[in-house]
């Protein structure tokens, strides 16, 4: 038999590593602002056309290269930046691996210019799917020009893979943000069919953020700085009452380099614990730097992620580093997120019927079975009668009308329930023998013939939703509601993946996907009972719970699920409820096959036995 394995020509191999370096333009825009940046330029300008489907352009004044590194700039695997293995756990500099120039050669046309400071004149090349296709001397000033044209010219199926300008450029703003945040003593200028985006003169690094995040941000910034042995700390973390909705304000630079990581993310949520409202996500601007050794950036082919000799140390300075600086600004002591005013209610299935899917209770179960005997005659009471349709969905109906609260009407015990919330079931509701009541829009108090029990609202609604979403999870079958139009939703890749692992859990839970691609989601039907404007945060939550769960062995991605939407879904502190939901809730929850903690382990509900109320007498 004849031999069969060649060596794949050059113009081959560079267009499959193409595939690997180059995703979209904003690949092009990283690779050249790094080349420029490891060049020592001070002035980086970005020139892009149509979202870089046209054109991606980056002028620099850095030291340019001589005719031959012009032309072997092209060639795999050439570099100037390490010459050694051992090179690699020194790293200065954001390129190593001589491969993004070559790559983009491969699946574009490009035009080099540049020149060294000492010469005279400079090198012009043209090169268009690896060829050359001229190389002459040019007049042209001190650095380097890499202009980029028609991206994937000759791989159409990766040019249509692209999306819209809009999305295009979105990706290379980001990109365009982590550099020059990276970098703020340099001063960049972008610019996109001919208008300028961004124009940053060299600067400290608040003023750097400012200029990219708006004026407004200079107020919510509050300083960290640490300096320990392994690792020196230095930036901003936002302010907990500017927290966002979006993880769109997180930025870690470990050596002035971008990198993504859930871990030390969850160090810094750690440290803003109590702080953040549900849902909302702290930003930061915090760049770290820690000797090259100690760190392993080569784990991951775009260089977002990168592995820490000692991780668990970082994580512990970097949040007591954030916690000290959130209290020496004094937020802690001032903030109390759960009375202002504006808690969005996401519950305005007002008209819906709430029917299916049913909680099984179990009419034997008792609440108090191990505690004292004095509690066990309680229950004999049915103080909890059992609601006519006892389906946890009916928990969100009727829910709208809160929110009229006056700011400061926390400072006082007020006993509220029915009058301030209209109730969806109207005067079925009024009951002479109210046994519930509403303390502060938070717990539920209830009477009990030995003493009184409290329920914390939100976490007892978490518990019933936790146990529903499981089982439906579980079982199997859950209803779901159709949209009458399809929800487009846009995540990163990365995102994308965290809802495909989950995609068939979801629908487990109600809902239906009816695409889900690269950095779309459309979904076209949601669990019952789930607010359509609720969707996105759902699922923002539930990404962000997987990013940030420090992973351990006993990870259940669908334990993660159920707590995560339960959390989204709960009745939020402040809402009001009316006695028919408050009953509703107290009898669903201790329907739970474990009423007494929330998922996250916390105790939902206290009591308070009548001997501990006359120890208080005595
Ligand atoms: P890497 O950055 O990993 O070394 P690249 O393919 O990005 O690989 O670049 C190859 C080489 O070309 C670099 O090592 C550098 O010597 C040179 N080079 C690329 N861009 C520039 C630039 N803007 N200014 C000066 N030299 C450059
Ligand atoms: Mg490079």
């Amino acid at each position: 038999m004849t031999d069969i394995i060649q060596l794949l020509p050059d113009h081959v191999a560079n267009q499959i590593a193409a595939g690997e370096v180059v995703q979209r333009p904003a690949s092009v825009v990283k690779e050249l602002l790094e080349n420029a940046i490891d060049a020592s330029a001070t002035e980086v300008k970005l020139i892009i056309k149509d979202a870089g489907k046209t054109l991606v352009q980056v002028i620099d004044n850095g030291k340019g290269m001589s005719v031959t590194d012009a032309r072997l700039s092209f060639e795999r695997h050439a570099t100037s930046k390490i010459k050694s293995a051992e090179d690699l756990f020194q790293l200065n500099t954001k390129g190593f691996r001589g491969e993004a120039l070559a790559s983009i050669a491969a699946i574009a046309h490009v035009e080099l210019k540049t020149k060294l400071a000492d010469d005279e004149l400079g090198t012009a090349i043209e090169i268009e799917g690896s060829k050359v296709k001229s190389q002459e001397v040019s007049v042209t000033p001190t650095g380097t020009s890499v202009a980029v044209k028609n991206l994937f010219f000759n791989i159409p199926a990766r040019r249509n893979f692209l999306k819209s300008d809009t999305v295009e450029l979105r990706h290379i703003t980001d990109e365009f943000h982590r550099v020059a945040l990276a970098h703020p003593n340099i001063a960049f200028a972008f610019y996109h069919n001919g208008s300028e985006l961004f124009h940053l003169p060299s600067e400290n690094y608040r003023q750097r953020v400012v200029h990219i995040f708006g004026n407004k941000t200079n107020e919510k910034l509050v300083p960290v700085e640490e300096q320990t042995e392994v690792l020196k700390i230095s930036g901003f973390v936002g302010k907990p009452e500017y927290s966002k909705k979006t993880r769109s304000e997180q930025f870690f630079f470990v050596n002035q380099r971008f990198i993504k990581s859930p871990y030390l993310n969850h160090a810094i949520s750690a440290a803003f614990e109590g702080l953040l409202k549900d849902g909302y996500h702290p930003s930061y601007f915090l760049n770290l730097t820690v000797d090259p050794k100690t760190i392993d950036i080569n784990i991951h082919p775009t260089k977002t992620e990168i592995k820490f000799d000692d991780e668990h140390t970082l994580y512990a300075i970097l949040r007591s580093a954030v916690k000290h600086s959130l209290g020496q600004f004094n937020i802690a002591p001032v903030l109390d997120f759960e009375h202002q005013g504006q808690l969005n209610t996401p519950y305005s299935y007002k008209d819906k019927v709430a029917s299916t899917p049913a909680i099984d209770v179990d009419k034997s179960f008792n609440p108090f079975a191990d505690d004292t005997n004095t509690t066990k005659q309680t229950s004999q009471r049915t103080s909890f009668k059992q609601a006519p349709t006892a389906s946890w969905e009916s928990l969100y109906v009727g829910l709208e009308s809160k929110g009229n609260k006056s700011e400061n009407d926390f400072s006082e015990v007020t006993f509220e329930s029915d009058s301030k919330t209209e109730s969806l079931f109207g005067d079925a509701s009024v009951d002479a023998s109210k046994t519930t009541f509403q303390l502060q829009q938070k717990y539920i108090v209830s009477t009990l013939k030995s003493g009184m029990l409290i329920i914390d609202q939100n976490r007892a609604h978490q518990r019933v939703l936790y146990e529903n979403f499981l089982k439906h999870i579980t079982i199997k079958e859950a209803t779901s509601q159709q949209l009458l139009f399809p929800l487009q939703l846009h995540f990163t890749p990365n995102e994308t993946q965290i809802i495909t692992n989950l995609k068939t859990d979801l629908e487990h839970t109600g809902f239906v996907f009816s695409k889900v691609s690269d950095e779309d989601i459309t979904i076209t039907g949601v669990p019952v009972g789930v607010p359509e404007s609720e969707v996105s945060i759902i699922l923002e939550q539930l990404i962000s719970d997987v990013e940030s769960d420090v992973p351990d062995a006993n990870f259940s991605a669908t334990d993660l699920l159920a707590k995560s939407m339960a959390k989204s879904l709960a009745i939020k502190n402040g809402q009001g409820l009316n006695h028919t939901e408050q009953e509703h809730l107290v009898n669903s929850l201790f329907a739970c096959k474990e009423p007494n903690v929330s998922p996250t382990n916390r105790p939902t509900f206290i009591t308070l036995g009548i001997d501990d109320i006359e120890k208080k007498f005595m």
